[in-house]
């Protein structure tokens, strides 16, 4: 089953209105491959969704960063899910080690967000990924598969969700993963799929890799048979992004 190659460009709480539309106005000017080789989605803050929705090209979407776990009402400082749809922004990024590390948000809480989500109609980039202290003890797989199983518990339909394994060791370090460490976990993660969902959702979804991509680093990675493309950060922001982009050829 064909998985489209999927890359995302997460812009964390960074920019002003000047420097975002500077950054849109490089992805725009852009020559990258076209929608069936690659989907382009790039996630800026809450703040700046409108304008960057209305001056990106039309082949490139948006991803929100977060979103509240269910309806909206009396939650001061959060953005429902459905506010995302009410504006047609058709992504949300969840589950992002950043929250989970500095806001506490559990395996249980980033499931019951992602189900949420996907059952007002986003699309979801569902972030996993172990701690430096977890790979060196032996548990990248049990700490991966404990933070998918909380997505699949509470999940059936799996068509709008795409997995991000970002190990947090190499997030914004300069420290990426090897292909061969992607690689890994990647193939673990699949047969995890298999075993814990159904083979078809195993051999469809796409499980992208996120930590320290770079312009130079991303052909090799892109090489791996279950890469199927890349959650960015630092590097969304310059343009060495189109590069990443290309990555897909
Ligand atoms: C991220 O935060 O999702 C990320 C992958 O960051 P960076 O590319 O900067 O490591």
């Amino acid at each position: 089953m064909g998985r489209t190659f999927f890359v995302g460009g997460n812009w964390k709480c960074n920019g002003t209105s000047e420097e975002i539309k500077k950054i849109v106005a490089t992805l725009n000017a852009g020559q990258v491959p076209s929608q069936d080789v690659v989907e382009v989605v790039v996630s800026p803050p809450f703040v700046f969704l409108p304008l960057v929705k209305s001056e990106l090209r039309s082949d490139f979407h948006v991803a929100a960063q977060n979103c509240w776990v269910k309806n909206g009402g009396a939650f001061t400082g959060e953005v429902s899910a459905n506010m995302l749809v009410n504006l047609s922004i058709p992504w949300v990024i969840l589950g992002h080690s950043e929250r989970r590390a500095i806001l506490g948000e559990s395996n249980e809480f980033v499931g019951d967000k992602v189900a949420y989500a996907l059952s007002q109609g986003l699309k979801v980039i569902a972030c996993v990924g172990e701690t430096l202290e977890q790979r060196e003890s032996g548990s990248t797989m049990a700490v991966v598969a404990a933070q998918t199983k909380a997505i699949a518990d509470r999940v059936k339909d799996w068509s709008n969700v795409v997995i991000a394994y970002e190990p947090v060791w190499a997030i914004g370090t300069g420290k990426v993963a090897t292909p061969a460490q992607a690689q890994e976990v990647h193939a673990e993660l699949r047969k995890w799929l298999q075993a814990n969902v159904s083979a078809e959702v195993a051999a469809s979804t796409r499980i992208i890799y996120g930590g320290s991509v770079s312009g130079a680093n991303c052909k090799e990675l892109a090489g791996q048979p279950d890469v199927d493309g890349f959650l960015v950060g630092g590097a969304s922001l310059k343009p060495e992004f189109i590069d990443i982009i290309k990555a897909a050829e």
